[in-house]
């Protein structure tokens, strides 16, 4: 027997037609290319939505086309991207920060018929326009601009289309699980693939994110998503902004700590995400600007681990709870998070802040597992102690990759991360390692991972760590540390050195630290270690 109630297919244009309904006024304020501010409604963005996609129509697209875009987050691109995916077109979100020929890479397979790009991205477009012969508009976010024109003379205009139209639309209705919007992961394992998201995966991702236990959005929040679009659509925040109603503050072009301080200060910011990178450069911006913070009451970081003096700073500083999150492209991301629980209430401000600084645990959609080897079965308990492979599942988790016919899972439907964790019986995940980036010295396993916080816990001078493996004549690989200190530091090798000694068993402790001025990162903001690894990695045999 069937249920007796509504069906109604879980749709993104849904999302705004609600953000238009019930938070109409609610602001959007975003940071312009040319670093201007544009103050904006949900209900503003809405109609612009409604007409862009109605210029895309009248460019010729058609359902299932890619839309690429290369923007900062800012109103332009959240318009476009509603009139994108509620059109029944595919929002293609690319890094800019890609070198040329991975973008052009990109671009092809996902054969994207536009480029909706910002200014700042025209000479990028300019030299790989000649290899991506798909392309058939390139449309810049801005009014006319005649640099623009100058530059790529077919280019055309967003305002300009905009203008053009009125907002007498109505959004199509179609599968729920048509696809919605396109990624990339940032290849920081190999050549990019696509995880292609579907209206249903994304409007059950942007529910799971916004409860209490995730990161608890609200129409009482002004959330500014420091993350990227293009990085696994800014974690989903402008689609959950949307249904919960909340003002969103997008940063634009300005990543760096002032920029950001200047703008939580001055908007009020409730809650923001991002990578560890920019938290650090935040913080050390706030401390010299000599900022309280004061409207932060939560800020989410995820991407790489979180170090538990980032955790303590913000907590006794700046009085905003941490909310360490992890996931990945292929899980939308958000996998888990990390919250407390009633028991947890009771205990130490120490004891709390180890449960924060774990992954966290999934919310209702999301299960894990641990398994003996890379895409094996064979599952080992989750006890909190033992590591194994983790493996994901769940209603936001990709099942292929865009353009493979091989499912990406394994014999019995699980996705394997190529992470290396411990879950415990709550759900809590610790991720020890990337399965590639593990150290293997004599036949035992070092996470780089544990060595890299315990050295940028160990003094605030070092502003960036990496430990990778080296290779040595008679233990295959030792770890090494990489670090960055600041300028003015008087830290020394061996320093750092005996401070591991309290902290680890003697054979993890790495054989050389190497101060260097920086460390290659990706589009992402993540350590590049495969660069490091080929940089470094015969050191010790040349000793
Ligand atoms: P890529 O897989 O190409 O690096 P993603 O952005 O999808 O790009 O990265 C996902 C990976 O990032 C995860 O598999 C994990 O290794 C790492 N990661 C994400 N969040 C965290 C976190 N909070 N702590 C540790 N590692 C994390």
């Amino acid at each position: 027997m069937q249920g007796r109630m509504m069906f109604q297919p879980l749709l993104i244009s849904s999302f705004i037609e609600h953000a238009a309904q019930y938070h109409s006024d609610t602001a959007v304020i975003s940071k312009n290319t040319d670093l201007s501010m544009t103050h904006t409604t949900w209900s503003k963005v809405a109609n612009n939505a409604k007409r862009f996609a109605k210029a895309l129509n009248s460019l010729g697209l058609q359902a299932h086309h890619r839309i690429a875009t290369i923007a900062w987050n800012n109103h332009r691109h959240l318009e476009a991207w509603y009139a994108i995916s509620g059109n029944q077109m595919i929002c293609h979100t690319i890094n800019p920060r890609l070198f040329p020929e991975q973008l052009i890479f990109i671009i092809n397979d996902a054969q994207d018929r536009v480029i909706l790009f910002d200014k700042t991205f025209l000479p990028l477009i300019v030299a790989v326009k000649a290899h991506i012969p798909l392309v058939e508009h390139f449309i810049c976010l801005s009014d006319y601009d005649t640099d623009v024109i100058e530059a790529l003379p077919e280019a055309q205009f967003y305002d300009v289309l905009v203008t053009k139209q009125n907002s007498e639309f109505n959004w199509p209705i179609f599968d729920e699980t048509t696809a919605s919007s396109l990624c990339y992961t940032s290849g920081t394992t190999g050549n990019p693939k696509g995880a292609l998201y579907s209206h249903r995966s994304t409007a059950l991702h942007s529910m799971a994110i916004a409860l209490p236990d995730s990161m608890g959005l609200s129409a009482k929040d002004v959330m500014m998503p420091v993350v990227p679009m293009f990085h696994v659509n800014a974690w989903g925040t402008p689609y959950a902004a949307a249904m919960v109603g909340s003002t969103l503050v997008l940063p634009g072009p300005g990543l760096d700590g002032t920029s950001l301080v200047n703008l939580i200060d001055q908007y009020q910011v409730s809650i923001a995400l991002g990578v560890p990178t920019i938290w650090q450069g935040l913080l050390t911006a706030a401390k010299n600007m000599g900022s309280q913070l004061s409207s932060m009451k939560r800020n989410v970081v995820g991407g790489s681990a979180c170090p538990a003096s980032m955790i303590h700073t913000f907590k006794d500083v700046y009085n905003c709870d941490t909310i360490h999150a992890w996931g990945m492209t292929e899980t939308s991301p958000l996998g888990t998070a990390a919250q407390l629980k009633t028991k947890h209430l009771g205990l130490s401000q120490e004891e709390q802040t180890y449960v924060r600084l774990s992954q966290g645990r999934p919310p209702f959609g999301v299960s894990l597992r641990l398994c003996d080897q890379e895409q094996g079965t064979n599952t080992i308990p989750s006890d909190g102690k033992q590591t194994g492979n983790l493996q994901i599942k769940g209603h936001w988790i990709i099942d292929s990759y865009f353009g493979k016919d091989q499912s990406a899972l394994t014999i019995d439907g699980w996705f394997d991360t190529g992470d290396i964790a411990t879950v415990d019986m709550d759900g809590y995940l610790r991720i020890s390692d990337r399965a590639k980036d593990l150290i293997k010295s004599g036949g035992e396993w070092i996470s780089s991972v544990e060595l890299e916080n315990i050295a940028l816990d160990f003094t605030n001078d070092i502003s960036m760590a990496a430990v990778i493996a080296a290779k040595h004549p008679k233990w295959d690989e030792r770890p090494i540390l990489i670090a960055v200190k600041h300028a003015e530091s008087q830290l020394t090798e061996a320093e750092i050195l005996e401070y591991y000694a309290k902290k680890v068993a003697k054979w993890q402790i790495p054989d050389e630290v190497i101060f260097v001025q920086s460390i290659p990162l990706n589009g992402t903001g993540k350590i590049l270690k495969k660069e490091l690894r080929e940089q470094f990695e015969h050191i010790l045999l040349e000793e």
